[in-house]
């Protein structure tokens, strides 16, 4: 398989947004357009596979990835959003972060009940924006066809959380 070029441009900043976290910095990608083309082409093939019916973005990396991936495939994009930015009728899910809680949320009407939705991050660390995103399209009626990351932070439970479900990210930190 070809080198996944994303992988050495991924950019460790220390201490960011706080002490004890290193960020992942994907501006690199984003900046080299046969990278993030090939991580675009790599989710949108996991997600045909999983035969996705629409992408879902979310806010705000999520988006980046998840907009091409959407016109790749000819399918819907659909925004998942931090609470008070969706202007129609919502479904919003809190869920827990170190400290605190946030909330992210869907229009009602982003996808027929029953349709196999993909989700796509740019990072899976805990899981528990993940889990929100999937508890959202399943209170619409709809199903989760998998999850779609550049990478993952394997040294956190975000994979445990998100049991029971396909998940595919390009790029794992042990
Ligand atoms: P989590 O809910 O803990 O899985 O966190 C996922 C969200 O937080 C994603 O939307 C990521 O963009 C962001 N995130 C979490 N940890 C990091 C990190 N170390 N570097 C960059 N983004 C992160």
């Amino acid at each position: 398989m070809a080198e996944l070029l994303a992988a050495s441009l991924v950019r460790d900043v220390p201490d960011f947004p706080k002490p004890g976290i290193v960020f992942k910095d994907i501006h690199p990608v984003l900046q080299t357009p046969a990278a993030f083309q090939q991580v675009v082409d790599l989710l949108a093939e996991d997600a045909k596979a999983r035969q996705a019916e629409s992408i879902i973005g979310i806010e705000s990396r999520g988006f980046i990835f998840a907009a091409p991936i959407a016109l790749q495939l000819g399918l819907p994009f659909v925004l998942c959003r931090k609470h008070g930015k969706l202007p129609s009728a919502r479904v919003s899910q809190a869920y827990d972060l170190e400290y605190g809680q946030a909330v992210i949320e869907m229009h009602t009407d982003a996808m027929e009940p029953g349709h196999r939705a993909y989700i796509v991050d740019d990072v899976l660390a805990t899981g528990g924006t993940a889990e929100a995103a999937a508890l959202l399209v399943e209170r619409l009626g709809a199903h989760v066809a998998g999850f779609g990351f550049l990478m993952e932070l394997a040294f956190l439970p975000g994979r445990e959380k998100l049991a029971g479900h396909s998940i595919h990210s390009l790029l794992k930190y042990e």
